[in-house]
């Protein structure tokens, strides 16, 4: 099985914004643009209240970890959990280091609005970067919707998990060829924070850097 080594490592976060629109992703993994918008900012708020309220806490018979961070060298990603709970389960869990007892393990990933494909498929990557880590297996973890106060429950299915190794996969064929495919229209551009950075009226330009060029060539002659 390929390993990727840790220079060659993606951010595991990243997946959201490849699903979301490979463009976006390439602008801002590969071509280092970023701007801040409402849902950027609200969705950045909900990770700093996960993370903000202390490294490991326990709780009865649970541990609760925030911003652990995680990584899979099948996958070639590394990022941060924003946290992992062990629940105590001497039957079905494993045994953690310098812990008494056996433990199951439950992601759980804090995001603004409403359940989307690329929140789900994030989890998943997390899960299987832990089950890496733990040598375990992980059926199920949680999404914590702030819009709706709720935790939805995600399976990690086999189809789920194949469509994660293929992303990854693809990712790393981009970044490898330092690819920005080109801007193609769609609803979610309405809500994209790079919208105006992108022109995705301008569908013919591929990355950022080669339309400030073009311009500057047209008014430079
Ligand atoms: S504006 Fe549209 S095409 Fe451009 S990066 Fe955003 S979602 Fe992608």
């Amino acid at each position: 099985m390929k390993e990727y080594s840790e220079d060659e490592f993606l951010m595991l976060s990243g997946i959201q914004h490849f699903v979301f629109c490979r463009r976006q992703w390439a602008l801002i993994h590969i071509e280092q643009v970023w701007k801040e918008n409402y849902l950027t900012v609200a969705g950045e708020l909900m990770h700093e209240n996960a993370h903000d309220k202390g490294m490991t806490e326990k709780r009865g018979n649970t541990v609760i970890t925030r911003g652990m961070p995680v990584y899979s060298r099948v996958l070639g990603v590394s990022g941060e959990c924003d946290v992992v709970e062990f629940h105590r389960d001497d039957k079905n869990g494993i045994g953690i280091f310098g812990w008494e007892g056996k433990y199951t393990v439950l992601p759980v990933e804090y995001k603004h609005g409403e359940l989307k494909e690329e929140d789900v498929l994030q989890l998943t990557a997390q899960a299987m970067c832990l089950e890496e880590m733990l040598c375990c297996e992980i059926t199920y973890g949680c999404i914590y919707y702030g819009k709706t106060r709720h935790r939805e429950k995600i399976e990690f299915t086999q189809e789920r998990r194949e469509k994660v190794i293929r992303l990854f996969e693809e990712m790393h064929d981009h970044y490898k060829r330092g690819y920005t495919p080109k801007a193609k229209k769609t609803k979610g551009c309405n809500s994209c924070s790079l919208n105006e950075i992108c022109l995705p009226k301008l569908g013919n330009v591929r990355s950022a850097k080669e339309y400030i060029e073009k311009t500057l060539s047209e008014e430079i002659p």
